[in-house]
């Protein structure tokens, strides 16, 4: 990955860079929905009868095995690009930082694990996955599908599978649209989070 001094970001596929949106801008807008999701449902715990209020961090973890060329940091900082696996010693040293400060250092701001976990599960439920039209985007008409899958089990009533094409393993919709979607890495096919992890690394 290579992120500019303008601030574009640059994806390497078979020594070719294509121009990715960027990830600083999609996370903004996802803390803007955030924001608005915090406001109006009760999720955060409260302190003395009165709700907290979420701090937001904008960060971007790759693969610990990509290479990111980045600009000089006083062009474009990038320091919110980060490898995955220094998330926890990232989180580490801002939370040291925050007690130097002593912004965080007043007890009335420290809550437990379970009660920040409780918060993120009704978070958590919030989420709905988006659903594909495959029939709308392809222009499959419903009749002339109905005829071709026409069963008489119920198994048309369960959610849909689909499967590695390595290891035959079945996968999540989520998981074959995220293939999908990579296309000039998977070459159109789907495969599970394990073979993904062989393919093109
Ligand atoms: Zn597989």
């Amino acid at each position: 990955m290579k992120i500019t001094e303008t601030g574009e970001f640059l994806v390497n596929y078979s020594n070719k860079y294509f121009s990715i949106e960027s990830p600083i801008e999609q996370n903004k807008r996802h803390i803007i929905v955030l924001e608005s999701a915090f406001q109006q449902y009760d999720i955060m715990p409260k302190r003395l009868g009165i709700t907290m209020t979420p701090n937001f961090r904008n960060y971007i973890m790759v693969s610990p095995k990509s290479r990111v060329i980045r600009p000089s940091k006083d062009r474009f900082d990038t320091s919110m690009v980060i490898k995955a696996d220094t998330l926890f010693t990232t989180i580490d040293k801002y939370v040291d930082n925050m007690a130097a400060l002593s912004v965080f250092a007043t007890a009335s701001k420290i809550t437990s694990f379970e009660t920040v976990k409780a918060a993120a599960q009704r978070l958590a439920t919030l989420h709905k996955p988006i659903k594909i039209d495959y029939r709308k985007r392809f222009g499959i008409e419903d009749k002339l599908m109905e005829k071709q899958i026409a069963s008489p089990t119920t198994e048309a009533q369960e959610p849909k599978k689909f499967f590695c094409c390595k290891c035959k393993t079945t996968i999540s919709e989520k998981v074959a649209s995220f293939c999908w979607n990579n296309k000039s890495r998977f070459g159109g096919r789907a495969y599970c989070i394990n073979c993904q992890k062989t393919i093109n690394e």
